[in-house]
């Protein structure tokens, strides 16, 4: 790969082997230190704007990343994507870096204990790129503010990395600006010339029009997409089946399993079974339930039914 890579720029040495070449010859424990901080450094390229503003990875032990975060949703959603957040990381530092992550509270001080060897993937650079960026001039308060970014690290080399790593940022930013990259109507960011926003306003926009459509199945529980859809347009079929299965998982978590009339009850069943309140009736409240329980609240001492003591033989 490097030899690849090499053959492709001829006499371009690649910026991160320099770091890499002068972090070794440091010594193994600032090393380790060193790719501590590329992780961290690179949090949100390897795992997105968004889950990186919510999450702070605090270190690697024995092959486990080990990551803050005080949103429970979001813990919840990465502890589904694990394989792919752990294949993200080992991509990004080009070997099997860790094996798990996990969840943690802050540390109180970062420990990269048990990073053994690691070793930078060649990221892919397209010929010419590293060259034209090199040639894009950085004002004076650029160069001030990647100077100020390397003095907040505690280790003088690190910081020195960390500053070389900003400042080539800001170059790849101005580099993109001239190959007519646009900035994003909504956020400034930039992105390519084909796209209308962002990934980052995308995804928020997402949100906003999920949230919109839970709160037309909460005011109309038994909406299907074509309704949901009058109010929000922009909605499609499977966000409307997502979100409805999300709400179902959670109203019948907080309803208990013999509630057979409150309210709750009552939406639970226009919510699963898209009906409208006047087509309730006891047999379909008693069926929707049933095929809900296990997802209910049970008592300590409820034991699940047998099907025929609870839908009667006979009825469809
Ligand atoms: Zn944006």
């Amino acid at each position: 790969m490097a030899g690849n890579l090499k053959a492709r720029s001829p006499g371009l040495e690649r910026p991160d082997s320099i770091i890499r070449k002068t972090i070794h010859h440091m010594g193994s424990s600032c090393e380790k230190k060193y790719y501590m901080h590329w992780v961290l450094w690179h949090w949100p390229e390897i795992v997105g704007e968004f889950v990186a503003r919510n999450t702070s990875p605090q270190g690697i032990r024995n092959k486990t990343l080990y990551i803050y975060s005080d949103n429970s949703a979001l813990r919840n959603e990465l502890q589904m994507m694990m394989p792919q957040v752990v294949q993200s990381v080992n991509n990004y530092a080009g070997q099997k870096m860790i094996e798990k992550v996990a969840f943690t509270k802050r540390w109180e001080k970062s420990d990269s204990e048990g990073i053994e060897e690691i070793r930078l993937a060649p990221a892919e650079v397209e010929e010419n790129i590293g060259r034209e960026r090199c040639k894009m001039p950085l004002s004076p308060a650029e160069m001030q503010a990647a100077e100020n970014l390397g003095s907040e690290a505690e280790d003088e080399e690190i910081g020195k990395a960390v500053s070389n790593l900003y400042r080539k940022h800001l170059q790849l930013q101005k580099l993109k600006i001239s190959k007519q990259y646009q900035k994003c109507p909504q956020c400034g960011r930039l992105m390519a010339p084909e796209e209308s926003l962002c990934d980052e306003c995308r995804r928020i926009k997402r949100d906003k029009m999920t949230a919109s459509v839970r709160q037309v199945l909460r005011d109309m529980p038994w909406a299907r997409y074509p309704e949901v859809k009058q109010y929000v347009p922009e909605c499609t079929p499977k966000i409307v089946n997502e979100q409805r299965s999300i709400m179902v998982q959670q109203l019948a978590a907080d309803t208990d399993v013999n509630d057979k009339t409150s309210m709750k009850a009552k939406t639970l069943v226009m919510l699963y079974r898209c009906l409208p309140p006047e087509q309730l009736n006891e047999d379909n409240i008693t069926r929707a339930l049933y095929a809900l329980r296990f997802d209910m609240h049970r008592p300590k001492d409820y034991k699940t039914p047998k099907r025929y003591d609870v839908i009667k033989l006979g009825r469809r």
